[in-house]
């Protein structure tokens, strides 16, 4: 059995949730291989050679690899998939990976588990399905079994001082179907949502953009990351890539604090992992009270303030 990875990098430096998906791989068996497909993008795939567990890194360099374009990526992928025996082909649950597998999967003609949250067997997987409230048992019967991972469901592998033997491989063409435009970098001092140890999110209750901001030296007083529900996102308060939730990006970190979340079901399904949750809302019957370890009833915008206070004074 051998698991090939896909690599979710910047060119230089790989998303941690590329190690998540290794420690995922490592559970299906057998050797496991990586596939950075990028331009001038050696030092990823140096890093790539040393996560444990990886036993080989291909590496495919060329411009219309550069942006990780998902239909360049998957062609990519398939031509080796046609050249190598791999049992299973993988990549994290990203935006990422849910745009590159599910053309691998078509390309594959098979079909693809979406989500796994925990490797029973080789071929038997763990997925959540209505939002998070059931676990679905599937097997996959295609003889590649194409998955997406969870990343926060799965222990990152370590890196180590080995190094993977780094294979190039020969490019594939320009698929010619998307180009990209422009890139916009969001900078941020603060720590990636999907990967934080504290998020504070905000919900409706924030009333407005400006409200929002409110968050903000509370999350300053935690080094905490910022989270938004839908509504707040839908509402213009929040970009949407800090939507958390069914549709949004699955968090677990060690403290989550929601602000003004009612907690709807879709909500929650981004949440289950957290391990201490506290809420802060002025309507007692609020769902979220019913999954919060801690819960202050009261007008977030006397309590917010008064905890950024008591934390400074700390
Ligand atoms: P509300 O439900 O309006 O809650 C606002 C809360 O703020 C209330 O509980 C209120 O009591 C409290 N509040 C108001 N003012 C104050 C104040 N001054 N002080 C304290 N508390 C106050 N939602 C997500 O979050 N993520 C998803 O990924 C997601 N995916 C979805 C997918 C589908 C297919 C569907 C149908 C829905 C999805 N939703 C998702 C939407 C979800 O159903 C809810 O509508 C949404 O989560 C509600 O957001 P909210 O809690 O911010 O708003």
């Amino acid at each position: 059995m051998t698991v090939l990875v896909i690599a979710e990098h910047d060119n230089v430096s790989l998303h941690v949730a590329t190690r998540h998906a290794v420690g995922a791989a490592r559970l299906c068996g057998g050797d496991v291989h990586l596939l950075v497909a990028g331009h001038d993008c050696a030092t990823a795939a140096r890093t790539a050679g040393r996560i444990a567990g990886v036993a080989k890194v291909w590496l495919a360099s060329a411009p219309q690899l550069a942006h990780g374009l998902a239909e360049n990526v998957a062609a990519q992928a398939l031509e080796l998939l046609a050249q190598e025996a791999y049992t299973h082909v993988l990549a994290a649950a990203s935006t990422f990976g849910k745009s590159v597998m599910p053309r691998i999967a078509a390309g594959l003609d098979a079909g693809q588990i979406s989500d796994v949250t925990r490797v029973v067997a080789p071929d038997i997987f763990e997925r959540p399905i209505h939002a998070g409230n059931a676990i679905a048992t599937v097997q996959a019967l295609d003889a590649i079994k194409v998955l997406t991972v969870r990343p926060t469901s799965f222990n990152a592998a370590p890196l180590d001082d080995t190094e993977a033997i780094v294979q190039d491989m020969t490019p594939v063409d320009d698929a010619g179907t998307a180009r990209v435009v422009a890139v916009e970098r969001t900078v941020s001092a603060r720590a990636e949502l999907t990967s934080a140890r504290v998020v504070v999110a905000g919900g409706r209750g924030l009333g407005s953009g400006a409200g929002f901001t409110v968050l903000e030296p509370l999350a300053d007083a935690l080094g905490a990351a910022i989270g938004a529900s839908r509504a707040a996102v839908d509402a213009g308060f929040a970009s949407n890539t800090l939507q958390i939730g069914q549709t949004g990006k699955v968090v677990a970190p060690a403290l989550y604090v929601a602000v003004g979340i009612s907690g709807a079901i879709q909500h929650l399904a981004g949440i289950g992992d957290a391990k201490v949750i506290v809420a802060i809302n002025k309507d007692a019957e609020a769902p979220i009270f019913g999954v919060a370890d801690y819960g202050i009833v009261a007008d977030l915008f006397d309590v917010v303030p008064a905890l950024v206070t008591a934390l400074q004074e700390d």
